[in-house]
């Protein structure tokens, strides 16, 4: 699997195909997984009313601290989303779980060794 799998995108695939086992299942009425996040802008900090925000972009990665000076290592998944939102869509908890795995292990491989 080839990282970010989002880049200046809101949603992940772009097809109706779950990206970890090819099955055509990411459409209504199917159920999914999916890993939702973002930023939002607030208009009101007492009520805590929030909006979307166009020059909002959204990111998701995973960071290793090396700690002690050692160096680190970073996993981008999702760069640039527009609007500070996206979505990764999977068909399954299961392959949610299978790309969270894979993306830890690919968080691995980055990390430098000594
Ligand atoms: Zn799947």
């Amino acid at each position: 699997m080839k990282f970010p799998v989002l880049y200046e995108s809101g949603t992940w695939p772009s097809t109706h195909r779950c990206p970890q086992c090819d099955k055509l299942a990411l459409l209504s009425p199917h159920p999914m997984a999916i890993l939702a996040g973002g930023a939002l802008r607030v208009t009101d900090p007492d009520t805590k009313a929030a909006v979307v925000a166009s020059d909002c972009i959204g990111l998701l990665s995973l960071f290793w601290h090396g700690g002690g000076g050692r160096p680190n290592a970073q996993l981008p998944i999702v760069e640039y989303a527009p609007l500070g939102q996206y979505e990764l869509r999977f068909c399954s908890t299961q392959c949610l779980k299978g790309f969270l795995c894979a993306a830890v292990d690919a968080l691995e491989k980055a990390i430098p060794r000594d």
